[in-house]
């Protein structure tokens, strides 16, 4: 199994500068930084590294995407407005969408390295892939950016991989904590894409219902599984096993792309989930066995979000040690020190129950 990981130096230099800014100027937050600081994303490769997997990862060199090839996805306006901005000294584009000086050039550096992954599984350089990417992507829109989110890193990549090599289908798993929702809207008409994204009910306003299933020919090919706060491992199996899998099965995907976020982790700072590094590493290993199954193995990662700097490092490893079939010796230690407190609501509960039923009877219901 021979796995690869896109990284770059410039991801860590995306400067989100000041909280307070960050929130439109909010006169009671004190200057500081923000959760979403480049250290949880560097601590993930220095853990890659520390723990001698890296060694066994092939390392994929991004190249930015073009100005046109953004425009796949997004406005040229908008492009153009994040393009000037950076070119000016950097500033804001809304509550939640720094654009820091350079920082165009380095979004684009996002998108070029989740399409590097992808690219590099499907010339078969690598069996699967991870692109470790900031700023993050899956929140940004046609016409706007949102959530720290400035380019749809994986949409853009999606539509990129489709036209360079010729690919019918792709299937999309978001399984980071807030909805996925500038990914949903790029493809809610399109059946060539599935995307499925699994989230925290209500963490991202008004996006993520059950009922947003796409529209027009694509109505089908949008599945959202808004689980309760609060939902462990055995909500996240049940929501893989019995609304994920069925669908990618249908869907017979020739890739498929994870938007991965580790910010359901029992310990982020962002979202109420409780999910441990152990969690990633069995769904991974489902996600695994299904891209077998459906597509010769083809899984590529593109990071999403994850901003506790201690835990995220571990959800990470547990996955990329997943992907490359190499277990090292680094044990978590968060996932001894919580197991007591938090094994007990691990299961899959009535209420979370109910959601999954509530989105397997949507998913099935014929068109
Ligand atoms: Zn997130």
């Amino acid at each position: 199994m021979s796995t690869g990981l896109v990284c770059d130096e410039r991801y860590f230099w995306y400067d989100l500068g000041d909280y307070r800014s960050l929130m439109g100027g909010h006169p009671h937050i004190e200057p500081g930084t923000f959760a979403e600081t480049p250290e949880s994303k560097r601590r993930i490769l220095n853990l890659l590294a520390a723990s001698g997997l890296l060694r066994q990862l092939r390392l994929l060199r991004p190249e930015p995407v073009s100005f046109e090839e953004l425009c796949c996805v997004h406005d040229a306006t908008y492009v153009e407005a994040v393009k000037t901005l950076s070119s000016k000294g950097g500033g804001s584009l809304g509550p939640g969408v720094p654009v820091p000086a350079g920082g165009y050039e380095i979004a684009a550096l996002a998108v070029g390295g989740t399409r590097r992954a992808i690219d590099a599984v499907l010339r078969s350089e690598v069996d699967n892939s991870y692109a470790l990417v900031r700023p993050p992507g899956h929140h940004a829109e046609r016409d706007r950016g949102w959530g720290l989110c400035i380019f749809a890193n994986a949409a853009i990549a999606t539509k990129l991989a489709m036209r360079d090599h010729g690919l019918a289908r792709v299937a999309i798993v978001d399984w980071d904590a807030h909805h996925g929702n500038g990914t949903e809207s790029a493809f809610y008409e399109d059946p060539s894409v599935l995307t499925i994204s699994v989230h925290q009910d209500m963490v991202v306003p008004e996006r993520g219902a059950i009922e947003d299933t796409g529209r027009g020919p694509g109505d089908g090919y949008n599945i959202n599984i808004p689980l309760p706060p609060g939902s462990g491992t055995g909500a996240y199996l049940a929501a893989i096993d019995r609304v994920m899998a069925p669908a990618l099965r249908r869907f017979r995907p020739e890739l498929i792309l994870v938007a991965s976020g580790v910010d359901a982790c029992a310990s982020d700072p962002t979202a109420r989930m409780l999910l441990m590094s152990d969690s990633y590493r069995i769904m991974c290993a489902r996600l695994l066995d299904l891209a077998v199954e459906l597509c010769d193995g083809r899984l590529v990662m593109t990071h999403e979000g994850g901003y506790d700097p201690t835990a995220a490092p571990f959800c990470a490893l547990a996955i990329l040690e997943e992907m490359a079939g190499v277990r090292t010796e680094v044990r978590d230690p968060f996932g001894e020190l919580f197991e007591d407190e938090i094994s007990g609501h691990q299961c899959l509960q009535p209420h979370q129950e109910a959601v999954i039923d509530r989105a397997v009877a949507t998913f099935s219901r014929e068109r």
